[in-house]
């Protein structure tokens, strides 16, 4: 197989990210925008030793799990990879791809429950866009820091467009610089803007190379007018490292509240900017619903570690006799600390640290959980962690809240070889369109 190549290849499967594969000679081709059944013809991009990447030039059977797809950007958006393909399909991958790598990676067979969806569009309360350099906003081409810009993403809720485009005109009228990544110069680094999905009130940051944001009267005026009273904040989020992290650790309000306020899995959040928040809260209740189901908390002791506002671990206070949660993101802590006043619960406490050490404290403190939650961040959980929560604190069931697959099948492994059972697991969706998956599983100790 030779670049420039063409033929005529079947889709028989989709990787990971979201490809479509076919096979050739033994080969794996990897065409994106594909669906399984797809027969296309293919233009050969880059040949590697036992794969290709490939363009589809023509569809010429189509699968029959095509739709039309009804965004214009999709082809060149590094967001949704799954747009062209029923959501029913969608789903039914995503629950497979969960299974096959449990089962390859975690060397556990076991069929998962019935993945949890919801609505597939305008499920986001949360965008963080990069801007143009002649102020356009949008999003990342796949595997780029190129910019496309988009005036309206069917992920996000209307209202981010009218804001994208208010931010946008007057970026250029008062020729706000943008930031420049390979020069590290330029003030205007991205747009940041959250919406409480149950309470409607809405959050604007400006992350900055800098330390002000000139006219920022006047954007916040124009802001006002856009979102009328949902508006409660507006806020600058100073980053002057030479990173790809989006966010700095410094902020200052501008206008407003330090914070927004949303209502999750009954527990009523504040949230500040640098505050982790599932970004699909109708989801992010299912997901809590299913943990609690395998959490049981009923007169136990919970720890909740990468807790984030503390939501998870608050939902399940109630019923709990204690709950201690764990985050390393102590603006995170403190909301958790709030959240915990404002509902009226005296029975959880939080750390601020790393999970594995504040893990290795609590130990020393002779803490003895009967359930451990962890909901880590991609890189999963450290194994010094899981040893920790299998061997020193011994718990009866551990659950699991992953948003990578992969690192989650390798730590179910690793409680597999510390006396942990997989009892049963739910895929859930909360990102749909995209090729990401989130997990709830339950592990029993042996
Ligand atoms: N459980 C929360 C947050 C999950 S996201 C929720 O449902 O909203 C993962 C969280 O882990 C983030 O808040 C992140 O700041 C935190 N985190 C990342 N690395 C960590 C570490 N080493 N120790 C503790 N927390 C960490």
């Amino acid at each position: 197989m030779r670049k420039n190549d063409e033929f005529i290849l079947e889709i028989i499967d989709v990787t990971n990210e979201g490809s479509g594969v076919g096979k050739l000679d033994g080969m794996a081709v990897f065409v994106p925008l594909t669906a399984v059944g797809d027969v296309v013809k293919v233009k050969v991009l880059k040949v590697k030793k036992n794969y290709a990447y490939g363009k589809a030039l023509e569809i010429i059977t189509p699968s029959k799990e095509r739709i039309e797809n009804n965004c214009p950007y999709f082809n060149r958006c590094g967001g949704c990879v799954f747009r062209h393909i029923g959501y029913k399909a969608e789903l039914e991958l995503k629950s497979n791809k969960v299974y096959e790598v449990i089962k390859r990676i975690g060397g556990v067979d076991l069929t998962p429950q019935p993945i949890l969806y919801d609505e597939c569009d305008r499920y986001r309360n949360k965008a963080q866009y990069p801007l143009s350099e002649n102020g356009g906003v949008g999003f990342y081409a796949f595997h780029s820091h190129r910019i496309i810009e988009c005036e309206d993403c069917v992920l996000q809720p209307e209202i981010f467009s009218k804001i994208t485009d208010a931010v946008s005109s007057f970026v250029r009228q008062y020729s706000i610089s943008i930031y420049n990544e390979e020069k590290h110069n330029g003030l205007l680094r991205h747009l940041y803007i959250r919406k409480g999905e149950i309470s409607g009130e809405i959050m604007v940051c400006f992350v900055i190379n800098g330390d002000t944001l000139p006219k920022s009267e006047i954007i916040i005026e124009r802001l006002k007018e856009t979102c009328g009273d949902a508006l409660k904040s507006v806020v600058l989020n100073m980053n002057n490292k030479d990173t790809n992290v989006i966010l700095g650790d410094k902020c200052e309000t501008l206008f407003g509240s330090d914070y927004i306020s949303d209502t999750l899995a009954g527990v009523k959040v504040r949230l500040s900017p640098l505050s982790f928040y599932q970004v699909n809260t109708v989801m992010a209740n299912k997901l809590y619903k299913k943990a609690a189901e395998y959490a049981k908390p009923d007169g136990k002791n919970i720890i909740d570690l990468y807790c984030g506002a503390g939501t998870i671990g608050l939902s399940m206070a109630k019923e709990a006799k204690s709950v201690i949660g764990v985050e390393i993101i102590e603006a995170a802590v403190k909301d958790a600390e709030f959240n915990a006043k404002e509902n009226g619960i005296n029975n959880a406490r939080f750390i601020c640290g790393d999970a594995k050490t504040a893990a290795e404290a609590l130990r020393k403190e002779k803490i003895k959980p009967d359930t451990v939650i962890v909901d880590p961040p991609r890189k999963g959980c450290d194994s010094v962690l899981i040893r920790i929560i299998a061997n020193d604190f011994c718990v009866d069931s551990v659950v699991y809240i992953s948003c990578d697959p992969a690192t989650l099948a390798r730590d179910i492994k690793i409680f597999g070889e510390e006396g942990y059972n997989l009892v049963e697991y739910t895929p859930a969706d909360l990102f749909p369109r995209t090729s990401h998956c989130e997990a709830v599983c339950l592990l029993s100790k042996k």
